[in-house]
């Protein structure tokens, strides 16, 4: 079986679609808020037996691989790498597609090799020893060291470059890991007498790096690659590659800070944890989470500054559809989650993560009215809840909103309703009118195009009309490409089965078209005349479009006659001809 069918098996439609759209039942298929534009009444299909999805609304429409290309905007093959993640299937056909940026992955590969090579007997190997990680954990992770030496990349690597050493340099630079020195024509390695942690993107190759300071006083501590072509900080998670199969499985994924909490809670057989590339946390890190998983524990550093981050993370999360928990450790010791990996065993640690993760609105509780603010006092209640508000209103959903405030008020010991009529209060102050989002209307596919196109695909025989099929007036673009698509497939002596259609692969265009018609089909087969049918479908909309060119032609002439035009003639002629060419096609439609 090929890959595409493989997981096109593997992952039912409506289950993933799910992940992402609240879908209610509707006969034999679902229906929801359409994703992809905004919309008040759902217009959104999908159809489980069919294995399709069709927005009504704005017209997008496909298989489920279709559905990941449009939702997280990467190419089919990607899409296809998503699901396959999802479902845990491993892809056989499809050997890796040579990206442009193959000489990236190469010169990374090479140069995260070369700091592997260096780790063993260096500073940074004590360094880790010292904190307790050894160095077969160290080489899972594929951390090295760049010692302090400002031409090691150039002298060891360069010459074995095959398009030069110039070009060698020129892309190293590209990629962040030389830097051009000012003034002079020189360059030098940007990471000196560093631990080096190589940060992979969810296939595994190097895309990055990050460096940590080994001794107390240089600065800055941490210093990661600059954006490339093939690093994007904002898109990335550290570890993600190696974690996702254990997300999987445990199905959560814990979120720490840095890439020692991700180390430390491996080395202790915490498998599962992803860190954020030095940055805060981002929608986009949020939607890769929740390819694998829609629980997530944020355990960042118990001090204030990873307290705060944790709140701010926490919204970007829920939105994306996560479930959130917070681990907040004893806050007077401030222990981040590494130094307490070590103090553990396996067990312990597992034990404890149990222990003290907390749901996220107690945690939210907590922070706001216990640890950031103390509510015995008057004036730190009315900041409590001003800081409250400002979170409660950076929620997606009006029910989670309702239900936080519900909570507070418990909390208090005030009546949720005047607590919610404050909160409303506090928010109109600050509600900005934003414009509503433009509609997307798509022009679409006529009715006769579409039933064609029906009839093509349901009865293959009727692609020997050929005569017939050359009078068919295509008006919309797709309609014909999709037309054109299989008419050539047909040419070429290829022949399918009709339920095929539903697992084949197109541009998205033309795969919105075709589910759209495939959604509106009757999959059983009617005995009647299909050949008549067509004919008529045929025949009838020409007859549709004559009448139009009929009525538009008399307006012109009736104009030029009007204004006293030379041309009046040659339209009256036109306008003839139009006319006979009716009456004989309404001949033909009465035989
Ligand atoms: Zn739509």
């Amino acid at each position: 079986m090929s890959d595409v069918n493989r997981v096109l098996q593997a992952v039912p439609i409506e289950s993933y679609i799910e992940k992402f759209v609240s879908l209610k039942k509707r006969g034999r298929s679902y229906v929801g808020l359409c994703p992809f534009h905004s919309e008040k009444t759902p217009s959104f299909h999908v159809s489980p037996e069919k294995g399709i999805f069709k927005c009504f609304g704005c017209g997008k429409g496909g298989n489920v691989i279709t559905f990941v290309q449009e939702y997280e905007n990467v190419s089919f093959p990607e899409a296809l790498k998503i699901l396959a993640d999802y479902a845990g299937i491993t892809l056989e056909g499809r050997k890796h597609t040579k990206s442009q940026y193959e000489w990236a992955y190469k010169i990374n590969n090479a140069v995260s090799k070369l700091y592997a090579s260096l780790l063993p007997g260096s500073p940074a190997e004590s360094y880790l020893k010292q904190r307790g990680i050894s160095l077969a954990v160290a080489n899972r992770f594929r951390l090295g060291f760049a010692p302090n030496d400002y031409h090691r990349i150039e002298n060891r690597l360069a010459n074995k470059w095959p398009q030069g050493k110039e070009d060698f340099l020129r892309k190293c630079v590209e990629l962040g890991l030389l830097v051009q020195a000012e003034r002079k024509s020189t360059v030098y390695d940007r990471f000196r007498g560093r631990l080096i942690f190589p940060i992979t993107d969810t296939n595994g190759r190097v895309v990055g790096f990050g460096g940590r300071v080994i001794d107390k006083d240089t600065q800055p501590k941490y210093m990661n690659s600059p954006e490339s072509a093939i690093y994007h900080k904002k898109q990335l998670l550290y570890n993600l590659a190696h974690a996702k199969e254990f997300i999987r499985k445990n199905k959560e994924a814990i979120l720490v800070e840095g890439y020692m909490d991700v180390i430390g809670l491996a080395a202790k057989s915490v498998e599962n944890a992803v860190a954020p590339l030095g940055t805060s946390f981002t929608a986009e890190q949020a939607k890769l989470l929740k390819r694998y998983t829609d629980h997530v524990l944020i355990w960042f550093d118990s001090d204030n500054a990873g307290l705060k981050a944790a709140v701010r993370a926490l919204p970007i999360l829920t939105t994306a559809g996560i479930h959130c928990k917070v681990l907040v450790s004893d806050t007077q010791q401030k222990q981040d989650p590494f130094d307490i990996a070590m103090a553990h065993s396996s067990e312990d640690l597992k034990q404890f993560i149990a222990k003290h993760a907390k749901p996220e609105s107690k945690f939210i509780l907590w922070y706001y009215f216990h640890y950031l603010y103390s509510i015995e006092d008057l004036a730190q209640k009315r900041m409590a809840l001003k800081d409250f508000f400002e979170f409660v209103s950076s929620l997606k959903h009006d029910w989670e909103k309702q239900d936080y405030i519900q909570k507070a008020a418990t909390l208090l010991g005030v009546p949720a309703q005047s607590l919610q009529k404050d909160f409303q209060q506090d928010t109109q102050k600050k509600v900005i009118r934003q414009p509503s989002k433009q509609q997307v209307f798509s022009k679409g596919a006529s009715r006769a195009e579409k039933d064609v196109l029906t009839l093509l695909l349901k009865y293959p025989s009727l692609w020997e009309e050929e005569e017939l099929l050359k009078e068919m007036q295509w008006h919309h673009q797709d309609a014909y490409l999709l037309y054109s698509y299989f008419r050539d497939r047909i040419q070429a002596g290829e022949i399918w089965k009709f339920e095929d259609l539903f697992t084949i692969q197109l541009p998205k265009d033309l795969a919105s078209l075709l589910s759209g018609i495939l959604m509106e089909t009757d999959t059983t087969n009617e005995n009647d005349d299909v050949l008549a049918q067509l004919k008529s479908i045929i025949y009838n909309h020409k007859l549709l479009v004559l009448n139009k060119q009929i009525r538009a032609t008399f307006e012109k002439l009736r104009k030029a006659e009007a204004l006293g035009l030379s041309e009046a003639d040659e339209i009256a002629k036109e306008h003839n001809r139009l006319l006979q060419e009716r009456t004989k096609l309404q001949k033909l439609l009465q035989s």
